[in-house]
Protein backbone atom coordinates (compact mmCIF):
# COMPACT_ATOMS: atom_id res chain seq x y z
CA UNK A 1 0.00 0.00 0.00
CA UNK A 2 1.10 3.54 -0.92
CA UNK A 3 3.18 5.25 2.32
CA UNK A 4 1.24 8.81 3.38
CA UNK A 5 3.34 11.69 3.17
CA UNK A 6 2.32 14.71 5.04
CA UNK A 7 4.08 18.38 3.98
CA UNK A 8 3.15 21.16 5.42
CA UNK A 9 3.48 24.13 3.26
CA UNK A 10 2.94 22.60 0.55
CA UNK A 11 1.70 25.05 -2.17
CA UNK A 12 5.00 26.86 -1.33
CA UNK A 13 8.03 27.09 -3.71
CA UNK A 14 10.29 24.15 -1.99
CA UNK A 15 6.93 22.36 -0.45
CA UNK A 16 5.42 22.51 -3.80
CA UNK A 17 8.90 20.34 -5.13
CA UNK A 18 8.70 18.11 -2.36
CA UNK A 19 5.14 17.06 -2.65
CA UNK A 20 6.01 16.27 -6.74
CA UNK A 21 8.68 14.50 -5.96
CA UNK A 22 6.95 12.27 -3.08
CA UNK A 23 4.38 11.62 -5.83
CA UNK A 24 6.55 10.72 -8.51
CA UNK A 25 7.87 8.02 -6.75
CA UNK A 26 4.58 6.63 -5.44
CA UNK A 27 3.55 8.19 -1.96
CA UNK A 28 0.31 9.47 -0.90
CA UNK A 29 0.58 13.38 -0.83
CA UNK A 30 -0.96 15.48 1.56
CA UNK A 31 -0.35 19.11 2.33
CA UNK A 32 -1.30 22.13 4.30
CA UNK A 33 -2.08 25.96 3.57
CA UNK A 34 -3.14 28.61 6.07
CA UNK A 35 -6.45 28.71 7.18
CA UNK A 36 -6.43 32.14 4.76
CA UNK A 37 -4.66 31.17 1.85
CA UNK A 38 -7.54 31.82 -0.53
CA UNK A 39 -5.12 30.65 -3.47
CA UNK A 40 -5.14 26.81 -2.21
CA UNK A 41 -8.30 25.79 -4.45
CA UNK A 42 -6.38 26.89 -7.97
CA UNK A 43 -3.19 25.60 -6.72
CA UNK A 44 -4.94 22.03 -6.03
CA UNK A 45 -6.18 22.79 -10.10
CA UNK A 46 -3.31 23.66 -11.09
CA UNK A 47 -1.73 20.10 -9.73
CA UNK A 48 -5.05 18.36 -11.21
CA UNK A 49 -3.89 20.02 -14.63
CA UNK A 50 -0.65 18.02 -14.31
CA UNK A 51 -1.82 14.48 -13.36
CA UNK A 52 -1.45 15.44 -9.19
CA UNK A 53 -4.22 14.52 -7.28
CA UNK A 54 -3.13 15.98 -3.87
CA UNK A 55 -5.44 16.62 -0.42
CA UNK A 56 -4.88 19.86 0.98
CA UNK A 57 -6.55 20.67 4.64
CA UNK A 58 -6.08 24.08 5.65
CA UNK A 59 -3.72 23.79 8.76
CA UNK A 60 -2.11 26.88 11.10
CA UNK A 61 0.89 24.61 11.62
CA UNK A 62 1.91 27.27 14.45
CA UNK A 63 -1.38 26.99 16.52
CA UNK A 64 -1.32 23.83 18.61
CA UNK A 65 -5.50 22.73 18.02
CA UNK A 66 -5.06 23.29 14.42
CA UNK A 67 -2.56 21.22 14.17
CA UNK A 68 -3.99 18.38 15.98
CA UNK A 69 -6.86 18.73 14.07
CA UNK A 70 -5.76 18.97 10.67
CA UNK A 71 -3.37 15.41 11.25
CA UNK A 72 -6.95 13.66 12.85
CA UNK A 73 -8.71 14.77 9.29
CA UNK A 74 -6.00 13.31 7.72
CA UNK A 75 -5.60 10.19 8.97
CA UNK A 76 -9.39 9.49 8.51
CA UNK A 77 -9.35 10.67 5.17
CA UNK A 78 -6.34 9.44 3.87
CA UNK A 79 -4.58 7.10 6.12
CA UNK A 80 -1.91 7.39 9.03
CA UNK A 81 0.57 9.44 8.35
CA UNK A 82 4.04 7.49 7.77
CA UNK A 83 6.17 10.52 6.83
CA UNK A 84 6.07 14.23 7.94
CA UNK A 85 7.97 17.13 6.26
CA UNK A 86 7.91 19.87 8.55
CA UNK A 87 8.48 22.17 5.85
CA UNK A 88 6.01 25.55 6.66
CA UNK A 89 7.96 28.88 7.76
CA UNK A 90 8.13 32.11 7.40
CA UNK A 91 10.92 35.16 8.02
CA UNK A 92 10.25 37.99 9.81
CA UNK A 93 13.81 39.89 9.05
CA UNK A 94 14.79 42.85 11.05
CA UNK A 95 18.06 43.80 13.27
CA UNK A 96 17.35 42.84 16.80
CA UNK A 97 17.41 46.18 17.60
CA UNK A 98 14.13 46.84 15.69
CA UNK A 99 13.05 43.04 16.74
CA UNK A 100 9.97 43.01 18.68
CA UNK A 101 7.62 40.37 20.52
CA UNK A 102 5.62 40.53 17.85
CA UNK A 103 8.28 39.26 15.00
CA UNK A 104 9.67 37.15 17.58
CA UNK A 105 6.79 35.36 18.55
CA UNK A 106 5.20 34.78 14.85
CA UNK A 107 8.69 33.38 13.63
CA UNK A 108 8.78 31.27 16.53
CA UNK A 109 5.64 29.94 16.73
CA UNK A 110 5.32 29.19 12.79
CA UNK A 111 8.76 27.48 12.53
CA UNK A 112 9.71 25.91 15.73
CA UNK A 113 6.63 25.36 17.85
CA UNK A 114 4.80 24.33 14.74
CA UNK A 115 7.22 20.73 14.22
CA UNK A 116 5.78 20.22 18.09
CA UNK A 117 2.71 20.80 17.05
CA UNK A 118 2.71 18.72 13.78
CA UNK A 119 4.91 15.98 14.88
CA UNK A 120 3.22 14.99 18.50
CA UNK A 121 0.00 13.83 16.75
CA UNK A 122 1.90 11.47 13.98
CA UNK A 123 5.28 10.21 16.17
CA UNK A 124 3.04 7.40 18.44
CA UNK A 125 1.63 6.45 15.90
CA UNK A 126 5.29 5.52 13.37
CA UNK A 127 5.94 4.11 16.76
CA UNK A 128 3.73 1.75 17.43
CA UNK A 129 3.64 0.80 13.45
CA UNK A 130 7.27 0.37 13.76
CA UNK A 131 8.04 2.68 10.70
CA UNK A 132 8.35 6.44 10.25
CA UNK A 133 10.32 9.79 8.91
CA UNK A 134 10.49 13.27 10.30
CA UNK A 135 12.13 15.71 8.39
CA UNK A 136 12.48 18.86 9.31
CA UNK A 137 13.16 21.60 6.85
CA UNK A 138 15.70 24.00 8.79
CA UNK A 139 18.13 26.48 7.51
CA UNK A 140 22.17 27.49 6.63
CA UNK A 141 21.35 30.70 8.69
CA UNK A 142 19.93 27.92 12.18
CA UNK A 143 23.35 26.43 11.42
CA UNK A 144 25.77 29.83 11.27
CA UNK A 145 23.47 32.85 12.16
CA UNK A 146 22.53 35.39 9.58
CA UNK A 147 22.76 39.39 10.07
CA UNK A 148 18.47 40.56 10.45
CA UNK A 149 17.63 37.19 11.60
CA UNK A 150 17.62 36.29 15.51
CA UNK A 151 14.05 35.15 15.37
CA UNK A 152 14.73 33.08 12.41
CA UNK A 153 18.17 31.72 13.17
CA UNK A 154 16.84 30.84 16.54
CA UNK A 155 13.57 28.78 15.78
CA UNK A 156 16.07 27.05 13.03
CA UNK A 157 19.16 25.96 15.46
CA UNK A 158 16.29 24.89 17.78
CA UNK A 159 15.08 22.69 15.43
CA UNK A 160 18.47 20.60 15.54
CA UNK A 161 18.32 20.24 18.83
CA UNK A 162 14.58 18.60 18.45
CA UNK A 163 15.36 16.39 16.24
CA UNK A 164 18.16 14.86 17.45
CA UNK A 165 16.83 14.16 21.13
CA UNK A 166 13.84 12.71 19.53
CA UNK A 167 15.95 10.44 16.98
CA UNK A 168 17.31 9.13 20.27
CA UNK A 169 13.93 8.36 21.89
CA UNK A 170 12.50 6.45 18.84
CA UNK A 171 15.84 5.85 17.25
CA UNK A 172 15.12 1.53 18.13
CA UNK A 173 11.52 1.88 16.71
CA UNK A 174 11.80 2.21 12.89
CA UNK A 175 11.19 6.21 13.23
CA UNK A 176 14.38 7.83 11.90
CA UNK A 177 14.61 11.88 12.44
CA UNK A 178 16.38 14.12 10.64
CA UNK A 179 16.93 17.91 9.46
CA UNK A 180 17.60 19.26 6.10
CA UNK A 181 19.54 22.50 5.86
CA UNK A 182 19.59 24.30 2.78
CA UNK A 183 21.04 27.43 1.68
CA UNK A 184 19.54 29.99 -0.69
CA UNK A 185 17.10 28.24 -2.93
CA UNK A 186 15.11 30.30 -5.84
CA UNK A 187 11.73 30.09 -4.03
CA UNK A 188 9.65 32.67 -3.25
CA UNK A 189 10.78 33.45 -0.40
CA UNK A 190 14.40 34.44 -1.38
CA UNK A 191 13.40 35.79 -4.81
CA UNK A 192 11.87 38.25 -2.50
CA UNK A 193 14.90 39.92 -1.19
CA UNK A 194 15.57 43.08 -3.36
CA UNK A 195 17.72 41.59 -6.51
CA UNK A 196 20.33 43.98 -5.89
CA UNK A 197 21.02 42.30 -2.12
CA UNK A 198 20.64 38.72 -3.86
CA UNK A 199 23.35 40.12 -6.69
CA UNK A 200 25.71 42.00 -4.42
CA UNK A 201 25.74 40.09 -1.09
CA UNK A 202 24.28 37.21 -1.37
CA UNK A 203 25.04 35.20 -4.50
CA UNK A 204 29.10 36.01 -4.17
CA UNK A 205 28.80 33.54 -0.41
CA UNK A 206 27.99 30.75 -2.82
CA UNK A 207 31.06 28.94 -4.24
CA UNK A 208 28.45 27.21 -7.06
CA UNK A 209 27.62 30.77 -7.76
CA UNK A 210 23.95 30.18 -8.10
CA UNK A 211 21.20 29.75 -6.02
CA UNK A 212 19.90 25.81 -5.25
CA UNK A 213 16.92 24.62 -7.12
CA UNK A 214 13.83 23.39 -5.29
CA UNK A 215 14.17 20.00 -6.99
CA UNK A 216 17.50 19.36 -5.47
CA UNK A 217 16.00 19.90 -1.98
CA UNK A 218 13.05 17.57 -2.93
CA UNK A 219 15.52 15.33 -4.18
CA UNK A 220 16.97 15.06 -0.30
CA UNK A 221 13.49 14.64 1.23
CA UNK A 222 12.66 11.43 -1.15
CA UNK A 223 15.94 9.71 -0.16
CA UNK A 224 15.65 10.44 3.84
CA UNK A 225 12.00 8.98 3.14
CA UNK A 226 12.72 5.96 1.70
CA UNK A 227 13.73 2.85 3.17
CA UNK A 228 17.49 3.07 2.03
CA UNK A 229 17.94 5.84 4.55
CA UNK A 230 16.99 3.34 7.07
CA UNK A 231 19.93 4.18 9.16
CA UNK A 232 20.25 7.93 8.84
CA UNK A 233 18.78 9.26 12.01
CA UNK A 234 19.61 12.60 14.01
CA UNK A 235 21.57 14.35 10.94
CA UNK A 236 21.57 17.39 9.35
CA UNK A 237 21.99 16.98 5.59
CA UNK A 238 23.19 20.18 4.40
CA UNK A 239 22.02 21.42 0.70
CA UNK A 240 23.93 24.83 0.04
CA UNK A 241 26.29 25.13 -2.73
CA UNK A 242 29.17 25.11 -0.36
CA UNK A 243 28.16 28.22 1.29
CA UNK A 244 28.61 26.50 4.53
CA UNK A 245 30.73 23.26 5.06
CA UNK A 246 30.47 22.26 8.61
P1 LIG B 1 7.51 29.83 0.86
O1 LIG B 1 7.30 31.16 1.49
O2 LIG B 1 7.46 29.70 -0.61
O3 LIG B 1 6.51 28.77 1.50
C1 LIG B 1 6.28 28.72 2.85
C2 LIG B 1 5.09 27.84 3.10
O4 LIG B 1 4.84 27.83 4.51
C3 LIG B 1 3.83 28.31 2.41
O5 LIG B 1 3.25 27.23 1.75
C4 LIG B 1 2.93 28.77 3.57
O6 LIG B 1 1.59 28.45 3.35
C5 LIG B 1 3.43 27.93 4.71
N1 LIG B 1 3.11 28.55 5.99
C6 LIG B 1 3.62 29.69 6.49
N2 LIG B 1 3.04 29.94 7.69
C7 LIG B 1 2.16 28.94 7.93
C8 LIG B 1 1.27 28.64 8.99
N3 LIG B 1 1.17 29.41 10.09
N4 LIG B 1 0.52 27.52 8.90
C9 LIG B 1 0.60 26.74 7.80
N5 LIG B 1 1.42 26.96 6.77
C10 LIG B 1 2.20 28.06 6.83
O7 LIG B 1 8.93 29.35 1.43
P2 LIG B 1 9.93 28.26 0.88
O8 LIG B 1 9.22 27.24 0.09
O9 LIG B 1 11.08 28.95 0.30
O10 LIG B 1 10.44 27.65 2.26
C11 LIG B 1 9.99 26.40 2.77
C12 LIG B 1 10.81 26.06 4.01
O11 LIG B 1 12.19 26.01 3.66
C13 LIG B 1 10.69 27.10 5.11
O12 LIG B 1 10.66 26.45 6.37
C14 LIG B 1 11.96 27.89 4.98
O13 LIG B 1 12.34 28.49 6.19
C15 LIG B 1 12.93 26.82 4.53
N6 LIG B 1 14.09 27.33 3.84
C16 LIG B 1 13.96 27.98 2.65
C17 LIG B 1 15.08 28.44 2.01
C18 LIG B 1 15.00 29.15 0.72
O14 LIG B 1 16.06 29.58 0.27
N7 LIG B 1 13.87 29.27 0.08
C19 LIG B 1 16.41 28.27 2.58
C20 LIG B 1 16.44 27.57 3.81
C21 LIG B 1 15.31 27.11 4.41
P3 LIG B 1 0.53 29.58 2.96
O15 LIG B 1 1.06 30.21 1.70
O16 LIG B 1 -0.72 28.84 2.81
O17 LIG B 1 0.55 30.55 4.12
Amino acid sequence: MARVALVTGGMGGLGEAVCIKLAALGYKVVTTYSPGNTKAESWLASMREQGLDFKAYPCDVADYDSAQACVKRVEQEVGPVDVLVNNAGITRDMTFKKMDKVNWDAVIKTNLDSVFNMTKPVCDGMVERGWGRIINISSVNGQKGAFGQTNYSAAKAGMHGFTKALALEVARKGVTVNTISPGYIGTKMVMDIPSDVLESKIIPQIPMGRLGKPEEVAGLVAYLSSDEAAFVTGANIAINGGQHMY
